[in-house]
């Protein structure tokens, strides 16, 4: 069984995440003025990486908040996780703290 680190909860089974797709997806400011085809790059081209991939996770089955993970696609094997959003900094800050 694949073990996946929420940044807030831990360890758990692969069973209970989701997969969000490719991280650091940025949206277009104004979608308005793109092209259709600066569009269809926009939602479906993607890197797909052979090794290190950045990627969005969700704990679906737990506390529902998204992550960023680093995995190796060849591997499975998981480097690193991230939390995001406008909290992330501070709830890491509190955790060195509390340490
Ligand atoms: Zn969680």
């Amino acid at each position: 069984m694949l073990l996946i680190t929420c940044p807030w909860c831990g360890d758990r089974a692969e069973a209970e995440f989701s997969y969000g797709g490719e991280a650091d997806i940025v949206r277009p400011l104004s979608s308005d003025d793109l092209t259709d085809r600066e569009w269809g790059t926009y939602i479906f081209m993607r890197q797909n990486p052979r090794g290190k991939s950045h990627e969005m996770w969700l704990h679906a089955q737990g506390c529902r908040r998204w992550f960023k993970a680093t995995r190796d696609t060849v591997t499975y094997k998981f480097d690193s996780f991230e939390k995001i959003g406008p909290t992330a900094h501070v709830q890491s800050d509190r955790r060195v703290d509390q340490e």
